[in-house]
């Protein structure tokens, strides 16, 4: 393995421990410097976290009422969110998140262990109903329970998403989220490795870089994927289409996971004007006369209300950020009525709309032991369409390094080929079981239900079968295990029985200009004053990608609507 990760994975550990005032201003300089760290940089992380520790442990102690600004949710758009709203100290911003700060244990810190938060202390652990069409499966829907929310457990993939996409949301929502706008902002957003392009930052906060192209199954899904005619791209995020077969970038920097929460949250930590509270869930808001007065959190183990004099803004994530409207008597009336929860706002689209990507593993043998992977074991990726009359991609290939989930191949005598379905049509749906908001959720993805997503996922499928036993691998396969002489039903069963979930739940409170859209072109919640949604559950639509990088570029859109709605 990559010992650059080590390294990134100790420099994170000690950040983290120096920000939770685990270990001393000295330990940490020391612990930065014998890892490498030029001694003046060693010395201002140490500074910043000392400060920072001792600012949030007084501001806690001493907590208000009211703040400006509540955020709810310190996950990828929360952090964006209490960053950009507490800049220049000209507004209070109180940021509650229900998980903690322990973002220093291996499994966050380094990047090869993000698969070991799924059903740990750092996820919510939810998991689908049995899935009736799908012979009642159940699968579980990890989402981070920790400072950084998802980006603290994802897999690190940074993709932008493909034009068309973002005309998709355009048409539904307007000019503020069409490709222009997500793409400025993802150019402001990152400072990628490779450097500054057309589409590519080099300045921005997050660092992004290209996986390498040594291992060979990265250079075996680019040539094989040509086989098939797809063209090879030298920079997957560096053109407004994502067709074509290339290399994937991560925000990974010297072996680093850099998180939301290090690159918003963490700075932020030593203003005044930022309060973060941790290991707080808020579980309703509080909601007089059409307008969000503040939110209703268990503080210490006491229910407490705190108000937000401007706005709450909730960035609890596509699954919670429904919850929690519902809890509070925002959403589908005749749900909540069955619930005796009063209904304060009949809108019954609020946690409908849930859409999510499905993966599928295809495995094949290789013939001598797999090279040790690199990065995070995945690498080499393919967007194409299946049907040319698409306005962009429906399905994405992805190559591993090893054998990854499978009980019959050790993790080293394969590789697997990975297609996604990624412009899925079937829409699922969260949904509360009690007033309680312990009660567990119905998590109702409903994939695959629409027959024309198993056709394209089929076609999809079809295509990764080809990459995989394509020339390009046949220095390295032995055979293929999964799917040996699988018609189109065959492929389709197994996808129904194996597919996981891709983790990127989105759209359950979509933004639109409709009326029948639960919040409105700027985020807003229709029906109730000063509330906003900012997370993954305003996206209208699925982009082709993964959606780390489409939330962060909506969270930086809402902050300019908030701000220039309430100026100084
Ligand atoms: C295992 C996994 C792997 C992934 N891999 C990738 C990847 O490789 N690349 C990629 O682009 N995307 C990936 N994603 C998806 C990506 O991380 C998410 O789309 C993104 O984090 C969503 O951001 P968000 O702000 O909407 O919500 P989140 O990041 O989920 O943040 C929500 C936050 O709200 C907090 N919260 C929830 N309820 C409450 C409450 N009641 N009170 C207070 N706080 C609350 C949560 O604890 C969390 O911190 C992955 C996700 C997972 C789970």
């Amino acid at each position: 393995m990559d010992r650059n990760l080590y390294r990134g994975e100790a420099i994170n550990s000690l950040i983290d421990a120096a920000y939770r005032g685990r270990i001393s201003r000295r330990t940490f300089f020391r612990g930065l410097a014998s890892l490498g760290i030029a001694t003046a940089t060693a010395y201002d992380m140490a500074e910043h976290a000392t400060f920072a520790h001792a600012n949030q442990s007084a501001q806690n102690a001493n907590l208000k009422g009211e703040y400006d600004y509540i955020v709810v949710g310190a996950g990828a758009a929360g952090c964006l969110m209490a960053h950009r709203l507490s800049q220049g100290g000209r507004a209070s911003v109180l940021v509650i998140e229900g998980g903690g700060t322990n973002i220093e244990q291996e499994k966050i810190s380094g990047p090869l262990g993000w698969p070991t938060n799924i059903g740990s202390d750092t996820d919510w652990c939810h998991k689908t109903v049995p899935m009736a069409h799908l012979g009642n499966r159940v699968i579980p829907v990890p989402v981070g329970k920790v400072i950084g929310g998802g980006s603290s457990i994802n897999a690190m993939m940074w993709l932008r998403g493909d034009k068309a996409d973002f005309d998709e949301w355009e048409a539904k929502a307007g000019p503020n989220w069409g490709f222009d706008a997500i793409a400025g902002r993802f150019k402001k957003l990152e400072r990628y490795a490779g450097g500054e392009g057309q589409y590519r930052g080099g300045s921005g906060p997050i660092p992004t870089q290209t996986t390498a192209l040594s291992h060979p199954v990265t250079r075996a899904v680019i040539e094989a994927s040509k086989e098939q005619g797809i063209p090879e791209k030298s920079n997957i995020n560096g053109s407004a289409s994502m067709l074509g077969a290339s290399q994937t970038d991560h925000n990974i920097e010297n072996g680093r996971r850099v998180s939301a929460a290090h690159c918003f949250l963490m700075p932020a930590l030593s203003r005044s004007s930022l309060t973060l509270l941790t290991d707080t869930p808020v579980w309703r808001l509080d909601i007089a006369n059409g307008t969000c007065r503040g939110v209703f959190a268990t503080v210490g183990g006491q229910e407490r209300r705190i108000a937000a004099a401007k706005e709450v803004v909730l960035c609890a994530g596509a699954i919670h950020s429904p919850k929690i409207l519902m809890l509070s008597g925002v959403g589908p009336a005749e749900h909540l009525r069955k619930l005796g929860i009063p209904v304060i706002v009949d809108r019954p689209e609020i946690g409908a709309n849930l859409q999510d990507h499905v993966l599928t593993r295809i495995y094949f043998r290789s013939k001598t032991k797999m090279p040790a992977f690199e990065g995070t074991g995945v690498s080499g990726t393919t967007y194409l369409k299946t049907s040319a009359s698409l306005p962009g991609p429906d399905i994405q290939i992805l190559g591993r390094q090893n054998v990854f989930g499978s009980a019959d191949i050790k993790f080293d005598e394969g590789y697997a080929i990975m297609p996604g379905l990624m412009k899925a049509k079937s829409r699922g749906s969260v949904r509360l079981t009690g007033t309680d908001p312990d009660s567990p959720l119905l998590v109702d993805p409903n994939y695959l239900a629409e027959q024309a997503d198993i056709d394209t996922y089929v076609a999809g499928m079809q295509l990764g079968i080809e990459i995989g036993n394509a020339r390009a691998f046949s220095d390295i396969r032995s055979e293929q295990f999964s799917l040996r002489g699988a018609n189109k039903a065959d492929i389709a069963d197994f996808v129904r029985k194996t597919f996981v979930t891709y983790f990127h739940y989105a759209g359950t409170c979509a933004m639109g200009k409709e009326s029948t859209a639960p919040v409105d072109e700027a985020l807003r919640v229709r029906g109730v004053d000063r509330l906003r949604v900012v997370d993954a559950s305003v996206m209208p639509t699925l982009p082709c990608s993964n959606t780390h990088a489409p939330v962060l570029a909506i969270a930086d859109i809402a902050a300019d609507l908030i701000l220039a709605s309430s100026p100084a």
